[in-house]
């Protein structure tokens, strides 16, 4: 990964939030208070803006990922912008000044990230949240990157992941969040916040070309 795919990554992102914008507020409007899409849309939005309108430039991949991080944290309220906010400056602080990130190295910073996710919002796998489409993202990049394959088809592999356990969160009841407080009712609904994840490593996999 150079910086031109971590630019062409978050520019993708912020595509998908906003073209997905309803849908995410669909699914927060059935289990929580209908806020997830206009927080990812305004959220991705702002790190376009920030990386891509004049803002300042940031030069190394380690530095565009600590800037889309910080953005998400100041920008997005709700849960799910210091959660992602907080992932991303993990990964960019994991990733140190190399001009380029080779495959192995970018899933440590990947593990790194999930490290956080699970250490702020104290979620594990199985709650009903982003962590049922991270973890299986992270791992599936892991195990790819790890029997040599290329960084477009370890992406493709973790964004095929992400979506299945995106799918998976339908029939789990919610044990973190606002979902939670459904209790039972919170059943038979997708997690917003597994699907925008779903939508991240989408977006990477696209980047790449491994679609
Ligand atoms: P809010 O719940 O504050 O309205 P959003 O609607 O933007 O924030 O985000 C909701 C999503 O955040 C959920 O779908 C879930 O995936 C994620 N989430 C909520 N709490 C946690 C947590 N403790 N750990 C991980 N993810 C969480
Ligand atoms: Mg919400």
């Amino acid at each position: 990964m150079d910086a031109s795919l971590a630019r062409g990554w978050m520019q993708n992102i912020a595509s998908a939030m906003s073209r997905n914008q309803e849908y995410l507020t669909t699914l927060d409007a059935a289990i929580g208070d209908g806020d997830h899409g206009a927080n990812m849309a305004r959220g991705f939005g702002a790190v376009r803006a920030r990386l891509h309108d004049g803002g300042q430039p940031a030069a190394s991949v380690g530095e565009i990922f600590v800037a889309t991080g910080s953005t998400l944290v100041s920008v997005v309220g709700g849960a799910s912008g210091p959660l992602f906010g907080s992932a991303f400056q993990a990964l960019g602080k994991a990733i140190d000044r190399d001009a380029e990130i080779d495959t192995p190295q970018f899933a440590v910073a990947l593990g790194a990230a999930l490290q956080k996710l699970q250490q702020l919002g104290a979620a594990v796998p199985g709650d009903k949240t982003m962590i049922d489409a991270y973890a299986p993202a992270f791992r599936a990049f892991h195990d790819a990157a790890h029997s040599g394959a290329d960084f477009g088809t370890a992406a493709h592999a973790a964004a095929e992941a992400a979506e299945a356990g995106m799918r998976a969160t339908i029939p789990m009841q919610a044990r973190k969040g606002r979902a939670s407080y459904l209790g039972l009712r919170s059943i038979g609904h997708q997690d917003p916040g597994a699907t925008s994840t779903a939508y991240v490593f989408r977006a990477l996999a696209e980047e790449t070309g491994a679609v």
